[in-house]
């Protein structure tokens, strides 16, 4: 079940955000919101400090005089642009105190690219020493065809012969999970029956990291030149940060010298 998060600090009324599970294309991996800290004003105010100063958020109000109401709070026209210069001026670490968990569901060829990322993230994964149920396997819909071009992992064609090449995929990971299972019966450590199990096979973690860590990695990531699986998990939790983090992922977006795309 979904339980709502309130990150630190966030404004009263609009700041109530729901916890967010989104599931990858195969409907199998899936990144999921686990919690936040701070909010856009943990980017000012991490700045402002220097000067020994705090903003607060500020009030939006519907109607007139008197009798205006708020109805939800926002950061200030100022605030935006500090946030705006930070980011384009590289001042890179008030963008190292927000930060986010997230568990994620991954192919194991995936996440070692995704593990490459380390400067600002923390990592705890599903142990194939200690657990044995039932592995699964990440199998693609389509296989692309290699490219020409020896640098860009693959083309945007679809094999001619997909449906054959992945009824084949499907038996050797049967046969896979079958010798496991057998290594396992007759007494074999999971730890060393894991061994015969492919790549494809989807593994779980926990993740924390910082704002300007996964600005980084979703930045690299979502380059044309990163294999098609990797920008599909980065254009989620890009989305998904975005939503929580609106002006400083927008302002790092903005201003990363390799990130001119679009997020989300
Ligand atoms: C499209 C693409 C293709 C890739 N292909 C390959 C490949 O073929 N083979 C391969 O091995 N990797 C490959 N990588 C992984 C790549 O080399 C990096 O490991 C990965 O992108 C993480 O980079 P990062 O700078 O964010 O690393 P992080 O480890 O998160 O480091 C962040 C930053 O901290 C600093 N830093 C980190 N460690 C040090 C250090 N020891 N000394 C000084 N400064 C440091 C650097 O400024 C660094 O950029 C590829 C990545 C991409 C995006």
């Amino acid at each position: 079940m979904l339980s709502k998060i309130v990150p630190g600090r966030q404004p009263k009324k609009s700041g109530k955000l729901l916890a967010e599970k989104k599931f990858i294309n195969d409907n199998v991996g899936f990144i999921e919101i686990l919690d936040v800290f701070g909010n856009d004003l943990t980017v000012v105010n991490a700045a402002r400090v220097s000067f020994n100063k705090e903003s607060e958020f500020e009030p939006i109000r519907d109607g007139y005089g008197d009798s205006a109401k708020v109805v939800g709070h926002r950061v200030s026209a100022k605030d935006q642009s500090l946030i705006e210069y930070l980011a384009q001026n590289n001042h890179v670490t008030p963008f190292f105190h927000p930060q986010l968990r997230f568990r994620i569901k991954m192919p194991i060829y995936i996440t070692r690219e995704w593990y490459r990322h380390t400067v600002g993230f923390a990592r705890n994964e599903v142990s194939r020493r200690y657990v044995t149920f039932e592995p699964e396997f990440f199998v693609p819909s389509e296989l692309r065809k290699r490219d020409i071009n020896v640098k860009q992992g693959s083309s945007n064609e679809v094999h001619e012969h997909n449906s054959e090449l992945l009824a084949n995929i499907r038996k050797t990971n049967h046969k896979a999970l079958e010798l496991y299972n057998y290594l396992l019966e007759r007494g074999v450590c999971p730890e060393q029956a894991r061994g015969v199990l492919p790549q494809s096979m989807y593994t779980e973690f926990i993740e924390t990291a910082s704002l300007a860590a996964y600005a980084r990695l979703v930045n690299l990531r979502l380059d044309s030149s990163a294999q098609k699986e990797i920008r599909e998990y980065a254009g989620i939790l890009s989305s998904m940060v975005e939503k929580i983090f609106p002006v400083s992922w927008r302002a790092l977006v903005k201003y990363n010298e390799f990130f001119e795309r679009k997020i989300g």
